[in-house]
């Protein structure tokens, strides 16, 4: 057997215990030594446990903010990227951005939840959306998805209960290193977060959605949380906001999300909605969006339908960079949210957390990240 110090160091950030334990026996090294290495990096934070070596995250920017429930933090990632398109300016890096947001819940207990990036930009193009104005640069390894987990509790020291996908990205467009992440993530021997405490969001990616019918099948993904971006009431307005509704339209999100409640058990997928003034917040396009939710309002799984049902996130539009639209006031967010009530929808009002870092959602894609990787998504020049 060889002596952990002698082998070739392996990081484990990214992967499950099981899948270094066999990394590890390639090199010789034994079992239990093997899952010490990997306990000490994933709970203890140690960065050089032989045969374990972690290169540990460079964070380049931080921003706190006080809320209510205490302070949300935003940090930049710097990655090195050495096949970068820009590398003949001298960029070899991404910046990535993720945010810690703490939260008090139904029991008072204060919990962190962690806001995660699944890709470097995105390509989904909404309109709203900040990190949409970047395009896409590329998308996150599991080990990138994981090493935001390892930072957030490591180096800023913050115990995280949630993860959330909702940082810069589309995780169904990744979604081979999302699930590996998500095993990682969920691994008893490691950061250990219960699936039920995972959430993907998703613009709306039917083929992604079929998959996931699938993966949540397997055991222990039941639990796996589910948020759609729903963003308007009816096809016309949704197609201008999201491309994506082009090739999957408000019909065939009904059809997969039916699909997946029976396969999930009648769990609920959350179903978020960025109200946008003069744009998706008329009361017409309250009752529309009832409407639109009520095949969700019943429980299709038990005989006796349990309350509401739906679960309907509003959250009020934060303004992007050169935005055309202004944030909602607390007037037209409310008149929304009544009128939806009014029909029997259970909703969920978010507030806002750390809109004025540009740490808010949809406002992740720094300014310098733009300036420095962006060039119009017409271009030629966009892949050079
Ligand atoms: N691509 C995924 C996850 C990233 S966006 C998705 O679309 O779900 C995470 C959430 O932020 C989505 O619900 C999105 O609609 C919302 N969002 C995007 N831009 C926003 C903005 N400017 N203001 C408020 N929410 C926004």
């Amino acid at each position: 057997m060889a002596r952990a110090d002698d082998i070739q160091p392996i990081s484990p950030i990214g992967m499950t215990l099981e899948a270094f334990v066999a990394a590890c026996a390639d090199e010789g090294v034994g079992a239990g030594r093997a899952k010490d290495a990997y306990q000490a990096v994933y709970r203890d934070g140690i960065e050089h446990a032989a045969p374990a070596q972690i290169t540990p995250p460079t964070i380049v920017k931080r921003h706190e903010e006080p809320v209510n429930e205490g302070v949300t933090i935003k940090f930049v990632q710097r990655l090195p990227n050495p096949e970068h398109r820009l590398k003949h300016r001298g960029i070899d890096f991404d910046d990535i951005e993720s945010v810690i947001i703490p939260m008090i819940g139904r029991s008072g207990r204060k919990t962190h939840t962690l806001c995660v990036s699944s890709q470097v930009g995105c390509a989904m193009g909404c309109d709203f959306c900040e990190t949409a104005q970047m395009g896409l640069i590329r998308s996150l390894s599991a080990a990138e998805i994981v090493g935001q987990w390892w930072a957030a509790c490591h180096l800023e020291g913050i115990e995280i209960d949630n993860i959330v996908f909702m940082g810069m990205g589309e995780p169904l467009d990744n979604l081979d290193e999302v699930l590996s992440a998500i095993e990682c993530l969920t691994d008893r021997s490691g950061a250990s977060i219960p699936m039920a405490n995972i959430t993907i969001s998703t613009v709306g990616r039917v083929d992604g959605l079929e998959r996931i019918k699938e993966q949540v099948q397997k055991p222990g993904w039941k639990r796996l949380g589910l948020a759609l971006s729903l963003n308007a009431s009816n096809d016309e307005s949704r197609s201008q906001l999201m491309p994506i509704n082009n090739k999957w339209n408000m019909k065939d999100l009904q059809r997969i999300l039916q699909e997946l409640r029976v396969v999930r058990g009648g769990r609920k997928i959350m179903i978020e909605y960025v109200l946008i003034p003069g744009v998706n917040d008329s009361l017409t396009n309250a009752d529309e969006l009832a409407d639109w939710m009520s095949p969700f309002l019943k429980d299709p799984t038990r005989k006796k339908a349990k309350g509401h049902g739906g679960l309907l996130n509003v959250i009020p539009y934060n303004p992007r960079r050169d935005s055309p639209w202004p944030a909602p006031t607390e007037e037209q967010v409310d008149r929304f949210v009544d009128r939806l009530v009014s029909h029997g929808v259970f909703v969920n009002r978010r507030r806002t957390k750390g809109r004025d870092t540009m740490a808010a959602c949809g406002q992740l894609g720094t300014a310098e990240i733009r300036k420095r990787q962006i060039v119009p998504l017409t271009s030629s020049s966009q892949r050079d």
